[in-house]
């Protein structure tokens, strides 16, 4: 596997590729590497010549400086996991490199970013939104990788392909879960055993939404039994909202649409998580 730490040497690397006609799989990750990351790794190390992946704790995304400095970093051993991938490039660009001055730019996607993750962490989606453009400048893929978990990011990242007419196909790949339906994330490292096992109770509530929105159970019974589980849990319920997966927007009459997207966030000994689950909602 190869390693640039620079923009630039990892440029005059992937013109190369490029020129002897390899396509280029992108999978952004701020590092902490889990199975979750290797599933989006293997998807692009299917479709493309080379894989790159790029650990990048992209500083302007975080709302909140302690959650920036507490973000947990393992270079040593992501980059020991990603040669046992198969991952052929890692990117590992510095702060000053991504960003050489404070940016000035900020992006606005509108009522995409309005409410869930939106709302409750300012200016992430903006953050996110320059990082993963310069990222799809420098590397110029063919092919780029984001999981489902995060899918206000993927529905922003969407946006930003289209409004600024990005030449790059983008893949959503399911979210991984540990045996108790817990989504794996990086945060789940600040977790003890007893957290690991209260926090199971955020895909429990949506396992128990779908179900009772199959059976047509009253949209705001069903917030208030999710609510009751996440007290019972020790889980301090931040949002639980039913939205339509594409534009996000707050869904009210679920009758009217085909799919729905169930979306929850809460902390658990003081960690942020969260989840959602795409339903198909038959009449
Ligand atoms: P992060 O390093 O947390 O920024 O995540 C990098 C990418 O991995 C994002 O596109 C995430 O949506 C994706 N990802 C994170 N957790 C999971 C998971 N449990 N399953 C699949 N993809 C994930």
């Amino acid at each position: 596997m190869l390693r640039f730490s620079d923009i630039s040497s990892a440029q005059d690397h992937l013109k190369k590729q490029r020129s002897h006609g390899k396509t280029i799989g992108l999978v952004p990750t701020m590092g902490a590497l889990h199975d979750g990351h290797y599933s989006l790794i293997r998807a692009s190390l299917k479709e493309n010549d080379v894989t790159l992946t790029s650990i990048f704790v992209n500083r302007i995304q975080f709302n909140k400086s302690e959650d920036f400095e507490n973000y947990p970093v393992n270079l040593e051993s992501d980059i020991s996991n990603l040669e046992k991938v198969g991952n052929d490039i890692v990117f590992t660009p510095s702060q000053d490199d991504m960003y050489p001055e404070e940016p000035v730019l900020s992006i606005n996607f509108g009522r995409l970013a309005h409410g869930l993750e939106g709302e409750f962490r300012p200016g992430h989606f903006s953050g996110v939104g320059l990082v993963v453009s310069k990222l799809l400048n420098i590397v110029n893929p063919d092919r780029a990788y984001f999981g489902q978990k995060d899918l206000q990011q993927f529905a922003v990242i969407s946006r930003l392909v289209k409004d600024l007419s990005y030449n790059v196909e983008l893949r959503c790949i399911p979210t991984l879960r540990t045996s108790t339906g817990l989504a794996l994330s990086s945060r789940n490292r600040r977790l003890s055993t007893k957290g690991l096992q209260q926090a199971s109770i955020l895909y429990k509530s949506l396992i128990y939404a779908k179900e009772q929105l199959q059976k047509k159970v009253d949209f705001l019974d069903i917030t208030r039994e999710i609510q009751n589980l996440c007290y019972e849990s020790s889980v301090d319920l931040e949002y639980f909202e039913i939205v339509n997966p594409i534009t996000l927007e707050s869904i009210s009459e679920i009758e009217v649409y085909d799919e729905v997207a169930l979306c929850i966030a809460g902390y658990v000994e003081g960690v942020r998580l969260i989840d959602n689950m795409i339903v198909s909602y038959e009449y």
